[in-house]
């Protein structure tokens, strides 16, 4: 399992094609008001395929922390890759 992750993107290079999206394997949908992956919540599958295939690289990213979380919703996916970290 890899570490929860929060995604940034550059809306002014973002040419809106929709890879991310469309290569994303989360069952629930996320997705920004853009039509790009979401980028206010963490991705606690973090498979990077979304940065990887967009063609104007403009998808960055960070670890996630329990304050990227709706309050009290940290996941067990979050905790996991806290402990493998210490
Ligand atoms: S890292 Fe994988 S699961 Fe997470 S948003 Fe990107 S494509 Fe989807
Ligand atoms: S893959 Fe990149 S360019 Fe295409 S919609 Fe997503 S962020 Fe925008």
């Amino acid at each position: 399992m890899n570490k929860p992750v929060l995604f940034d993107i550059n809306w002014n290079a973002c040419i809106n094609c929709g890879a991310c999206v469309a290569v994303c394997p989360q069952e629930e949908p996320f997705i920004s008001p853009f039509d790009t992956i979401a980028i206010d919540r963490p991705c606690d599958i973090a498979c990077m395929v979304c940065e990887m295939i967009c063609p104007v690289t403009t998808i960055t990213h960070r670890d996630a922390v329990p304050s990227d979380y709706p309050e009290g919703k940290v996941t067990e996916a979050f905790r996991e890759g806290e402990k493998r970290q210490n």
